[in-house]
């Protein structure tokens, strides 16, 4: 987009401010990244424009010729990414995928077994005022209190009491893998079909760092922008004999017209997400990850289940007698963004927390490494034992504001 074309001063005067903003702060919101300049372009593109209601070859409006190549390329790429029969890339959110799998797996009224949401599970799996909520019979599963592990001993006592006609794994704040296979095995055992949202850990699985659920569910949603590091906007893959449930639930079911320019945008972060530099980048995820979470507790921080597998962590700031609302707050302070979190049994409300989830997907795409963790530990530790001291946080602020200029996003 050239300059000139900007004349509504008030809004790219905003904008500009929140680039700098994602220039200058150290982005460890878990479920965020920095998507490349190229899948950037492509949603400011004429693709807007064009209506494109049904699927390639089967459109209800006329002119979508093009728009149809686009979403090939996207579905292609998709199923080839991850080795999936068949892939539907029109969902505007994962949280419409969500809607959509639900549509076409069971009835309104019908019973899922999800995570707790108190113990990492998402809105979409169950919150009383989420839709989901609303037309299914939600029950959880959640993390077993001593290891703060999902036990599947108890996910199985759960499926044999509950009998859901959905099973659902996937979390928005876990760090640890959940066993797919035994998953599946359960909802074999009674009779139910297995859903999994690999929202979070999509990049983990596109670049073989984490395990694909593909092979074990019959239907897998997930997001575009977290560690996939796409466009914002959601997926749903599955076997060929299912996609034509799930793309009815989709379309007409719960959208209208897709989002042509995202979906061109889907289809580019997919080959990138195909490249080897990708694998090389959902490694380093997982290895800053770790060196993270180990940085901080050797600072005397409490990590959730004691680490992390991931690209996520939960860090229990009530162990250094914080808030997660509090430690949010100081962490701002010294240009580093993230956002508080329940941790599993916490005692306190959602909107105070006593913990705060960090993840590394974005700052592993600004090329931080093994080292800037260490640091970064050190800072978070500091700032977060002494939240009030204006010269601690005036060094931090100085010390992240001479990584961020040292490692730009996209240079
Ligand atoms: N599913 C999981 C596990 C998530 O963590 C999220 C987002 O955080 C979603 C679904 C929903 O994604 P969206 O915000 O695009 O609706």
């Amino acid at each position: 987009r050239s300059k000139d074309v900007r004349t509504d001063d008030a809004v790219w005067a905003s904008i500009a401010r929140e680039e700098k903003r994602q220039q200058d702060q150290l982005e460890l919101i878990a479920s965020e990244n920095h998507a490349s300049p190229e899948v950037i372009a492509a949603m400011g593109t004429a693709l807007t424009n064009k209506y494109a209601e049904g699927y390639p070859g089967r459109r209800y409006y006329g002119g979508c010729e093009f728009v149809d190549e686009v979403e090939d390329l996207a579905r292609d790429r998709a199923r080839e990414l991850f080795g999936s029969e068949r892939a539907n890339v029109q969902p505007h959110s994962g949280t419409q995928a969500n809607m959509a799998a639900f549509m076409a797996l069971i009835d309104p009224g019908d019973k899922v077994l999800a995570m707790s949401l108190d113990h990492g599970g998402h809105l979409s799996h169950g919150h009383p005022k989420n839709f989901s909520g609303v037309f299914y019979e939600f029950h959880s599963y959640g993390v077993e209190k001593g290891t703060e592990r999902v036990d599947m001993d108890q996910v199985r006592d759960q499926a044999k009491a509950v009998r859901p006609k959905l099973l659902l794994a996937g979390a928005s704040a876990y760090s640890r893998p959940l066993d797919f296979a035994a998953f599946a095995e359960i909802a074999r055992e009674v009779d139910a079909l297995l859903m999994v949202d690999m929202a979070h850990i999509a990049g983990l699985v596109a670049g073989g760092v984490h395990e694909s659920p593909v092979p074990h569910a019959d239907v897998v949603t997930l997001t575009t922008h977290k560690t996939l590091r796409g466009p914002r906007g959601g997926m749903i893959l599955c076997p060929k004999d299912r996609i034509v449930k799930i793309n009815s639930a989709l379309f007409p079911g719960g959208q209208g017209g897709p989002l042509m320019h995202v979906i061109a945008a889907k289809a580019i972060a997919f080959r990138e997400a195909q490249q080897d530099s990708f694998k090389a980048y959902a490694a380093q995820v997982v290895r800053n990850a770790s060196v993270l979470a180990d940085t901080l507790t050797e600072h005397g921080i409490r990590i959730v289940s004691g680490g992390t597998d991931n690209h996520v962590m939960l860090v229990d700031v009530g162990s250094i007698g914080l808030s997660g609302a509090a430690a949010e707050d100081a962490l701002h302070r010294v240009d580093i963004t993230c956002n508080k979190n329940l941790i599993p049994f916490d005692e306190r409300p959602p909107m105070e927390a006593s913990g705060v989830r960090l993840g590394t997907a974005a700052i592993t795409t600004r090329g931080l490494d093994e080292g800037d963790m260490k640091s970064l530990g050190g800072w978070i530790a500091e700032t977060l034992k002494a939240p009030e001291d204006e010269a601690v946080i005036g060094r931090v602020r100085g010390a992240v504001a001479e990584l961020t200029g040292r490692k730009p996003i996209y240079h």
